[in-house]
């Protein structure tokens, strides 16, 4: 049996099922047929982020962030490169805390920019300050080793 696995579109937010066995960065959304992973983050609103938390079956790194805050656009490129090292094992999102609010206190998102790991819909870990894109890689990849060890 080929394991395949849910991975929602960064563009329409559609499900698609992708195949274990099949390069994931080639892989095209059924529904609106752009790449599922292109090697950045994907801009999330409140909806988006909800499909991306239930949906995914890969982990989900949520970047917190807002217009006015210079450490978060100081962090901006390097949370672009991670997404380039992470992907297709991680969804990486971005998600504006002025626009989008409800989600910064889902999360409980206090200070910002603030990063959150998603993991079968359950934050299981969180961060907050400007990092570099080396240091978000290692941190992510840390918090997923550790949370496969969760039920
Ligand atoms: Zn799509």
């Amino acid at each position: 049996m080929t394991a395949a696995r849910n991975i929602v579109c960064p563009h329409c937010a559609r499900t698609n099922r992708v195949p274990a066995d099949r390069p994931a960065r080639a892989a095209r959304c059924g529904a609106c047929h752009h790449l599922l992973f292109e090697g950045r983050p994907a801009k999330a609103n409140a909806a988006g982020f909800a499909k991306h938390r239930r949906n995914n079956d890969i982990p989900v790194l949520v970047d917190v962030w807002a217009p006015w805050c210079d450490p978060c656009r100081a962090m901006a490129p390097m949370f672009e490169q991670a997404a380039a090292e992470l992907e297709p094992d991680v969804r990486l999102l971005k998600v504006n805390s002025e626009e989008e609010p409800g989600v910064a206190s889902e999360l409980g998102a206090r200070g910002i920019p603030a990063l959150f790991l998603l993991h079968k819909g359950k934050v299981v870990a969180q961060t907050a300050g400007a990092m570099e894109t080396s240091r978000i890689v290692a941190w992510t990849r840390a918090q997923i080793a550790k949370a496969a060890g969760l039920p």
